[in-house]
């Protein structure tokens, strides 16, 4: 099932008649010809119906087990087959894991996201990955994971724990895919996400820009995620962020108004998701983070560490948003102790929710 054989949803009318599922290749790529200031202002309009335009949603993201991953993504400092460098870290103590979630609750985050480089969990893993789901989810914050492609009933183990969001990003068109990884397919992909909105968890799911993609493969990215048959919830939109070693380490740089188009036409064709301005960060200047929240964007994270590159501090972030005259969405932590008890998320606990 890809972008050039998938039937389109039917229009997703039943809960929000503004919401469409129906979109067009070609009316996906008629906004992108929009003149930037029309785009901007449509883009605009949409997010003000849905959001509060001057608030992000803020979420912190922790490498939970880190490097010798045996997949291929070419822009990955994480794969097994790039000399990059990077110190590989075996999967984290699950307290260590629901500390920084205290700490990242302290600091404003109100979504803690965990992320593993595997192709997918071992079965073996997924007592100390739920115990982890537990443990973040006692302080009241939502949870995020992304592990890779995910089996049934690993999808309804992580629902069952009360994994809020998993993370699955498509990253590209299904036509560029093939140049970008070769170890799993965009069917391998398309169904993970099944899986998940199956077992009722949201979805998180987005790409990169940058990787040397056409517009219209930018086209093509946007269309299928605005053609699922439910929106994700969360549309992460990267940059690349070239990291030596990897094949991608030499690509020529993204055009940042390019990169505003993208978030602006994702906010019209997706516009009760959130888009977040993920990787690639700390390469935008302040004026390009301004114009991405003028066309929709509504979501960053913070943190020092975005899995392993580096993220602006988080100071950096805090000064930026109030020259904005932005704040961070109200805290919508579930009412929770901050200190709740291990025995609620020891993976080997009888107790173990
Ligand atoms: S992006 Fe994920 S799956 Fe791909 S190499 Fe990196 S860690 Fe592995």
């Amino acid at each position: 099932m890809t972008h050039s054989d998938r039937t389109p949803a039917p229009a997703n009318t039943s809960s929000n008649p503004g919401i469409r599922s129906d979109w067009t290749p070609g009316e996906v790529a008629e906004l992108f010809e929009l003149p930037f200031n029309d785009l901007l202002f449509r883009a605009q309009a949409v997010h003000r119906q849905y959001f509060d335009p001057n608030a992000v949603q803020i979420s912190t993201l922790l490498s939970i087990k880190t490097g010798a991953c045996p997949e291929d993504c070419a822009y990955c400092p994480q794969s097994t087959r790039f000399d990059t460098g990077l110190s590989v870290e075996e999967l984290m103590d699950v307290q260590a894991v629901v500390d920084q979630a205290q700490q990242a609750r302290q600091a404003g985050a109100t979504r803690f996201c965990m992320g593993a480089a595997w192709r997918s969990p071992k079965d073996r893993d997924m007592p100390a990955v739920l115990a982890m789901v537990r443990g973040v989810s006692a302080l009241g914050m939502e949870t995020c994971m992304t592990l890779g492609m995910l089996s049934d009933s690993q999808a309804e183990a992580l629902a069952e724990a009360g994994l809020d969001y998993y993370n699955h990003n498509l990253d590209t068109s299904p036509e560029y895919y093939r140049e970008i990884i070769s170890t799993r397919t965009y069917d391998d992909r398309l169904q993970t996400l099944e899986r998940v909105r199956s077992v009722g968890m949201k979805v998180c799911c987005g790409g990169i820009l940058g990787m040397g993609e056409q517009r219209m493969d930018r086209v093509g990215l946007l269309w299928q995620l605005a053609t699922l048959p439910t929106h994700p919830e969360s549309v992460p939109i990267n940059q690349l962020v070239r990291v030596p070693g990897t094949p991608l380490a030499d690509e020529a740089d993204m055009d940042a108004l390019e990169f505003v188009r993208t978030i602006a036409v994702a906010r019209i064709l997706m516009p009760a998701s959130h888009v977040r301005l993920s990787a690639g960060r700390e390469e935008m200047s302040e004026e390009m983070h301004a114009l991405a929240f003028m066309a929709g964007a509504n979501s960053i994270f913070y943190g020092d560490k975005l899995l392993t590159t580096a993220n602006p501090e988080e100071n950096r972030d805090l000064q930026l948003l109030a020259k904005l005259g932005i704040s961070p969405e109200p805290l919508t932590l579930r009412s929770a102790p901050l200190d709740p008890d291990p025995r609620f998320y020891d993976a080997s606990s009888p107790h173990a929710a």
